[in-house]
């Protein structure tokens, strides 16, 4: 049976307020970690500042056609918050007007949103470089979605997938039973089309999380193997794999918690902070928009309701480049997953 979000189950984790206790509380045996702020202060990093927005992340709803374990966004079909045709027109007025190359369209699963089509084609006419976190499955979960390789070639699209493991049974653990058959079938259709071959200038990009409570390995060495192993298998090309760290937050949190693996993982993150890695973190050049308009420092602080430090600019609707441009991130103790070992981005390590 397939699962349903924290939110409609009702927990207390589906609230952002009772995640950031549950992550800012002493353990039972009294010990705390300590603040994410403190570490970056001894490194000279705080108050943390944008290095300049060159990403404009939007999240276009949480409705997913998938639950998987592990997600942030507690997304799900049961999930109905999704973005406005109006609240996509303040996001294109902002990138009409200021020069912000990179869109990266995520979600839940954006191409479920009733005007992604319209959206990424107004998107286009801008000349932006587009990128959607596309999970693969979305492609046949019906025919009205048969579109969308042609129409990611047609706008230069790159196509960012997660993939778990090269193994089924791995992939399903964590993604759903029969997720790993439809996303081999998802990717040798966008391999039909070009994604992933040499020369044909789509890129297809698979994202690797780690299936329990520890850190990713090496994003080159596992990158050969999917590469080996997804060609071998399945005869699928692609071009980066992408390693992100699951960050204690939503659903992976709930995870944690559930398992008892919480302290260990938190322990590990701690001990792996990296100042480099704390340096490049993905929210200094990167701004996040919510469904609602609601802009953050990135998707995880988007789950959190954690706005951006500001007044009048945290919605689209008062975009200041300039002051956004200036302002201090919003930091908590979730942001450890994002500086331990060799870093964790939307675009996989960053160190
Ligand atoms: S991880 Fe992605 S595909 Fe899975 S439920 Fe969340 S948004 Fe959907
Ligand atoms: S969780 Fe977000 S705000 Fe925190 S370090 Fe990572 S990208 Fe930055």
């Amino acid at each position: 049976m397939m699962q349903r979000s924290l939110q409609a189950r009702a927990l207390p984790l589906a609230s952002p307020d009772f995640q950031l206790t549950v992550l800012n509380q002493a353990l039972e045996t009294g010990k705390q970690f300590p603040a994410f702020s403190e570490k970056l202060a001894a490194h000279q990093l705080f108050p943390l500042k944008p290095t300049g927005i060159k990403i404009f992340q939007v999240n276009v709803g949480k409705m997913c056609n998938q639950v998987c374990r592990h997600c942030h966004v507690d997304a799900g079909p049961d999930r109905k918050e999704i973005m406005s045709r109006e609240t996509m027109l303040e996001c294109l007025a902002v990138l009409a007007t200021t020069s912000i190359e990179t869109v990266d369209i995520t979600g839940g699963a954006p191409e479920m949103n009733p005007d992604f089509r319209w959206f990424i084609e107004e998107i286009s006419k801008l000349g932006k470089k587009i990128l959607v976190r596309c999970n693969l499955t979305i492609l046949l979960a019906n025919p009205k979605y048969h579109y969308l390789p042609g129409f990611y070639k047609k706008h230069g699209v790159q196509v960012v997938s997660s993939l778990p493991h090269f193994a089924a049974s791995r992939t399903d653990a964590q993604r759903g039973d029969g997720v790993f058959e439809k996303s081999v079938k998802a990717l040798q259709m966008l391999n039909a089309v070009g994604y992933g071959k040499e020369n044909s200038g789509l890129q297809l990009d698979l994202v690797y999380n780690p299936a329990g409570a520890f850190l990713p390995g090496s994003q080159s060495s596992l990158e050969k193997e999917f590469r080996r192993r997804l060609k071998a298998g399945y005869n699928i090309e692609f071009n980066n794999l992408l390693t992100i760290t699951n960050l204690p937050v939503s659903r992976f949190l709930d995870y944690l918690l559930e398992s008892c693996n919480y302290e260990a993982y938190m322990e590990k993150l701690v001990s792996a902070f990296n100042p480099a890695a704390a340096a490049n973190v993905m929210c200094r050049n990167t701004i996040s928009v919510g469904w609602d308009g609601f802009l953050y420092d990135c998707d995880f602080n988007q789950m959190l309701d954690l706005k951006v430090n500001g007044n009048y600019w945290q919605h689209i609707s008062h975009f200041d480049l300039e002051k956004l441009d200036a302002r201090e991130i919003v930091l908590n103790q979730h942001c450890y997953g994002c500086t331990a070992g060799a870093g964790s981005s939307c675009g996989g390590e960053t160190v």
